[in-house]
């Protein structure tokens, strides 16, 4: 019996494992080829995961109106950065897409009309992080796209249209972070933390341990701490998209929590 038959049965006897949810601060691009403690961090995360059929990243980096899947057979490496070396525009994630899986999750969303993409591809919210965990891009990737007119609380639930997806042995990632605000990045000091972002990292990883949904979808009624944390929502919502597929009986594990350069929050966790 071959491994496509296998998975087919599976399929058909809905016998699927349910993947598990990863939410990854990705962080500055230079992480994707700097062997740093973030690297080894979502390498060994992803050597504790069971071997996905396909990958969905829905990350910070792909804003649109509307909301897209990419469908294309060939997704391209996109380097959404600028003013950094040429090794980092060099590095290519020859992952394959998966027309067909794109099809089925535009058409298990009945929240949004969700339209096939063949223009994006993988841009660095995904690839940074997900060749550290599949380094022979073996797996087929699918990008979301986060649709920017819409509220925090529409992606939290427009996540849940996805959960079929878990045990069809899609591993899905959302990849942004959740303090995110470049304009008060500290580039002199890596290493150094604002309060208000040590602070907003503590308060978040509580609401994510405690199932506190209600107040991460609130996030902009936080306070001050708050709004210096999260200034726009792009770096947010992947997080939001992964709480809403957590199910009641799953435990959460974080396996980096570190807050740089001033104003980023590198904190990552796997829900299982
Ligand atoms: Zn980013």
């Amino acid at each position: 019996m071959t491994l496509n038959e296998v998975n087919n049965m599976a399929d058909a006897l809905g016998s699927s494992q349910r993947m598990p949810l990863l939410f990854v601060g990705h962080g500055n691009p230079m992480n994707a080829i700097e062997d740093n403690e973030f690297a080894s961090g979502w390498r060994e995360a992803g050597k504790k995961l069971p071997r996905p059929k396909a990958i969905l990243c829905i990350s910070a980096h792909w804003e649109t109106r509307g909301t897209f899947v990419t469908a294309m057979e060939k997704p391209e490496t996109i380097h959404d950065f600028h003013g950094f070396p040429p090794e980092l525009f060099a590095v290519r994630y020859p992952a394959p897409g998966n027309p067909a899986l794109a099809q089925q999750t535009k058409e298990m969303v009945k929240q949004a009309i969700v339209e096939l993409d063949s223009n994006w591809g993988l841009d660095h919210g995904c690839w940074s992080v997900v060749r550290r965990m599949y380094p022979d891009a073996d797996v087929p990737v699918l990008q979301l796209s986060l649709d920017r007119y819409q509220t925090p609380g529409w992606h939290y639930n427009l996540a849940k249209d996805l959960a079929p997806l878990r045990r069809k042995g899609v591993l899905i990632i959302g990849s942004g972070n959740m303090v995110h605000n470049l304009r008060m990045i500290n580039w002199q000091n890596p290493d150094s933390a604002y309060d208000w972002a040590q602070e907003m990292n503590a308060r978040f990883k509580e609401y994510i341990l405690n199932d506190n949904h209600k107040d991460l979808i609130n996030y902009p009624s936080l306070g001050k701490a708050a709004a210096l944390s999260v200034p726009t929502p792009e770096h947010f919502l992947p997080m939001l998209y992964v709480l809403g597929l957590k199910e009641n009986n799953e435990s959460i594990t974080i396996f980096i929590d570190k807050t740089v350069m001033g104003s980023i929050s590198m904190t990552s966790f796997k829900i299982a």
